[in-house]
């Protein structure tokens, strides 16, 4: 049999990068996620689950019937994310298993590359572990492939222990590391009454709050003619540009906020005299909040548009993805199975943070598949300190297993009717 930690570095290994530019209406936005779609569609075969099956735009799905007399329990999804962010790169990486014995670790000797305790004191927790990290030089992927490698392991360990199940629903999604995860998601044809992402951090740790969250291009119209002749004429879109972002708020950016602050975060300028845009993504945990800030945008581009004439500054806003927890906030025995299960497999004190990001599970809960997010045991996201604890992928198969356990989901969630 596999093991959890064979999983995610065989997974690790698997270049699947998404990328920021490919375009609103491509999914995936790169071929190369497809190489892991079909790895996890073998394997799915190679557990003898047939239906597995992947898409043109690149999401797998399968289907674990229930087991005889477990067919009145409801149908629970799990779902991961096969991408990694195009933040730090994902080609070429070199997972290493380090026993850690406490104080800094020494990542790459050659390259001098060393993950410092003091910047990361939550390696304290895991004195005496292993630790599944990369060489130094890539991110290790674990976000969100300890999720993938966490559902896999549960499902083959249930499948050789002949464990009784109700109908179990997998799904791995492409692109949700450039917001577009959920977006061709199956809902319907997924088959789920409710599911749960494997998506995050501190094994300990489970998320039903995310971020309510709109990108914003703010396009500068100016004027470009020769420096020596311009006086009284040029107006210069990248001073503009700069004169736009001095009208938000300095303090509200992520380098300034934590727990429930919102922000603004400028991520791209580009741009000559002649023209500039510049990429915002805003986020607020509360809606209301939220709706102010993409007023202030708006009003941002009007103060502009004043001093430098109509058409100037050009704000396009698109939301992203809402925070789940309007929507949970009615059905929370989906969040108290959660709990049980993370104690039931000896996490003696579940917690629960905002997200401070959103999940393919903040679009799906609105498309009505209700989807808190589970830990998965992954640290120091989206660059080249990235590790995840033997330890914590181990509990996070237990977690997955006591969460489809008959007796937990018929106490907590009962079974449907008919
Ligand atoms: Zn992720």
């Amino acid at each position: 049999m596999d093991t959890v930690v064979d999983r995610l570095i065989r997974y690790a290994k698997v270049y699947s990068e998404s990328d920021y530019h490919a375009g609103r209406t491509v999914t995936p936005s790169t071929d190369r996620q497809f190489d892991m779609a079909k790895l996890l569609v073998e394997e799915l075969h190679g557990l003898g689950i047939e239906n597995a099956r992947y898409d043109d735009k690149c999401y797998v799905y399968a289907t674990l019937d229930a087991t005889p007399g477990c067919e009145q329990l409801p149908a629970i999804g799990l779902i991961a994310h096969m991408d990694t962010t195009p933040d730090m790169t994902g080609k070429d990486v070199k997972p290493q298993i380090i026993h850690y014995t406490g104080g800094d670790v020494v990542l790459n000797r050659e390259q001098n590359i060393v993950m410092e305790a003091a910047q990361f004191p939550e390696l304290q927790k895991f004195v005496g572990q292993e630790l599944v990290c990369t060489d130094g030089t890539t991110l290790l992927g674990a976000d969100d492939k300890a999720g993938i490698a966490i559902i896999l392991q549960a499902v083959e360990e249930l499948l050789a222990e002949k464990a009784p199940h109700g109908k179990i629903c997998l799904g791995f999604t492409p692109d949700e590391e450039i917001g577009m995860g959920a977006s061709f998601f199956d809902v319907s044809g997924f088959g789920a009454d409710f599911a749960y992402t494997l998506d995050g951090g501190d094994i300990t740790d489970y998320e039903y709050e995310t971020f309510n969250a709109a990108k914003t291009v703010v396009t500068i119209n100016g004027f470009s003619i020769h420096p020596g002749t311009s006086k009284d004429k040029m107006r210069n879109a990248l001073l503009i540009a700069m004169e736009y972002n001095a009208l938000l708020p300095a303090l509200e950016t992520p380098a300034h906020t934590e727990g429930y602050e919102g922000f603004f975060h400028l991520q791209e300028m580009h741009g000559k005299a002649e023209k500039a845009t510049m990429e915002y993504i805003v986020r607020d945990h509360d809606m209301k909040r939220f709706q102010e800030r993409k007023a202030m945008m708006d009003k941002a581009a009007e103060q502009i548009n004043r001093r430098w004439g109509d058409g100037t500054a050009v704000v396009d806003t698109h939301d992203q993805y809402y925070n789940m927890y309007e929507v949970l906030k009615d059905h929370m025995e989906i969040l108290e199975l959660a709990e049980s299960a993370m104690k039931a497999a000896g996490i003696e004190h579940p917690t629960h943070s905002p997200i401070r990001g959103g999940t393919d599970g903040s679009v799906l809960t609105y498309k009505g598949l209700l989807c808190p997010n589970l830990p998965s045991a992954g640290h120091n996201a989206h660059g080249r300190y990235e590790y995840a604890p033997v330890e914590s992928l181990k509990t996070g198969v237990k977690t997955v297993k006591a969460l489809v356990s008959p007796e937990l989901v018929e106490t907590i969630i009962g079974k449907k009717e008919g």
